[in-house]
């Protein structure tokens, strides 16, 4: 399988994707065509485990990687995860199911990918002969950036160094990576929010004064973030994984649809979704949840995009982002894959901050998309009264996913009409990670110290504090550099040069 760029170019292989990251022209790769699954290859999955199902998929678009290696690999990856399953499916007695993945080593669906990339991005400069050191560059929310830690610590011939917004993330985001352990790694504190982290690292990705240095210096740029095809790749897995558990489960029967629901920021897992369903997974309605900072929700309402507007910090950081750089990819497809064109609307988001879509286009993302928003409140209550109801906690992610599915499913019951799918619920992070917000979500109660709302959550909820939450407790702190944005390109001198 070949991808080329949504801006044009030429087309590269899937190790060449993965190791680039980004395509020259600005443009994310994207496959060039949707390989189908089959109705016997979705029987055949049936029966296999994650790790089986997930080289399965994998190799529909990376063929150039030999299974066997592959899914050594993705054992191994999965075999970090608590439990046995990495993607549990959980029904929940209002008639929904949560795809619960946090089980990683850093407890966010962040690792689902980044514990696989490491693999696939070794062996993918491996296959292209390539010898310089690989530099990965991140900009982080807060998840992406301790996971692509987790998983590229003390890997070989790499050197990893992850951008967050000083003021934008949790308490214990911010503790998990600037505790973490590695020769390769570093971490540094922006002023501003992400989005200035995103394009700080977009714009050396795309300095001709940069790429020159890191030439200079024998290193070659690669990037962890979900504009990685690498990073979406692993996403596509679990959406099949739950299909196939609820079909095994005897939930429902091969062919019939189920939605989905995704608490979404820069597009990525949402847009995994979407190609799962290009390849053949029977999916009504991908519904596309966010919290206060909307911008996705009026783009899929009125087709124009308009990144102008308020930046929100809210308790669900992971997703306070204002330019969702996987919409490319959405936007890429529904204009018929029109490269230039797709180029001429990200010239404009990057000059105005805004683009919008044709009215036919706007028709066709609107027959698959539904999107909706939650404010901090009703984000709040949802946890609070899922938690009364059902004595399930949620993340505050989840808690914007279940607010938006539990809205829209009410509304359908409401009209004998409808077209009615069961709902999965995608829950990107465990309580634990945002431990004073669940903590006032669920009693109203704040406290200063993570460590405190650990225990209080433990404490009411019985749910168990995992493993990589209690360790970080005891850590030292090693990395506390802050600079603005303009510095960022500086610090990655520094880093490389030492
Ligand atoms: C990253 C993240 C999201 C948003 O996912 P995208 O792929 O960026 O849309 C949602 N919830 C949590 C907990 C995350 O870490």
């Amino acid at each position: 399988m070949y991808f080329i760029s949504t801006r044009g170019g030429k087309r590269v292989t899937g190790a060449e994707a993965i190791v680039k990251g980004i395509a020259e022209d600005g443009g994310l790769y994207v496959p060039e065509s949707f390989p189908a699954v089959t109705a016997e290859e979705f029987e055949a999955m049936l029966g296999m485990d994650y790790p089986e199902r997930a080289t399965f998929i994998l190799r529909k678009y990376l063929d150039e990687y030999e299974e066997e290696g592959l899914l050594e690999a993705l054992r191994k990856a999965y075999g970090q995860f608590e439990g046995d399953d990495p993607a549990p499916l959980v029904r929940m007695d209002n008639g929904m199911y949560l795809l619960e993945l946090f089980h990683g080593p850093t407890c966010a669906f962040k690792d689902m990918a980044l514990t696989v990339l490491p693999y696939l991005l070794r062996k993918g400069c491996d296959m292209l002969g390539i010898k310089e050191e690989v530099l990965i560059l991140v900009a982080t929310s807060g998840d992406t950036g301790k996971a692509a830690l987790e998983g590229f610590r003390d890997a070989e011939g790499v050197k990893i160094m992850v951008f967050y917004p000083e003021e934008g993330v949790s308490k214990m985001q911010k503790l998990q990576m600037c505790t973490q352990d590695g020769e390769n790694v570093n971490v540094v504190a922006v002023r501003g929010n992400f989005d200035d982290c995103q394009s700080g690292v977009k714009k050396i990705f795309g300095s001709e004064r940069c790429v020159k240095a890191f030439k200079e210096k024998g290193v070659l740029l690669s990037s962890a973030n979900s504009i990685n095809f690498g990073r979406l790749a692993p996403q596509i897995c679990y959406y099949f994984s739950a299909y196939l558990d609820l079909v095994s489960s005897e939930q429902i029967k091969m062919g019939d649809k189920v939605n989905f629901c995704v608490p979404t920021g820069n597009f990525g897992n949402i847009l995994a979704a979407y190609y799962a369903k290009c390849m053949g997974l029977p999916i009504g309605t991908l519904l596309c949840a966010s919290n206060k900072n909307n911008v996705l929700t009026e783009f899929f309402k009125t087709g124009n995009y308009d990144a102008k507007r308020t930046f929100f910090r809210t308790m669900s950081p992971s997703m306070d982002i204002l330019v969702s750089s996987n919409l490319e990819r959405l936007v890429f497809e529904f204009s018929g894959r029109n490269a230039s064109l797709t180029a001429e609307r990200m010239a404009s988001l990057f000059a105005s901050g805004k683009y919008c879509v044709k009215s036919d286009e706007l028709k066709a993302l609107r027959q698959i998309f539904f999107a909706n928003y939650t404010g901090e409140d009703d984000t709040v209550d949802c946890i609070y009264e899922f938690f009364m109801e059902y004595g399930y906690p949620m993340d505050t992610h989840t808690g914007v996913a279940m607010s938006v599915a539990q809205r829209y499913v009410e509304k359908l019951e409401a009209d004998p009409m409808s077209e009615k799918h069961p709902m999965v619920v995608v829950s990107t992070a465990s309580p634990y990670k945002f431990p004073q917000d669940v903590l006032y979500a669920l009693t109203g109660n704040d406290v200063k110290d993570s460590f405190k709302g650990v225990k209080r959550i433990h404490l009411l909820t019985a749910m168990k504090v995992p493993d990589p939450i209690k360790a970080v407790r005891y850590k030292p702190i090693r990395f506390k550099t802050a600079v603005s944005a303009e510095k960022m390109f500086d610090e990655v001198l520094k880093f490389i040069e030492n």
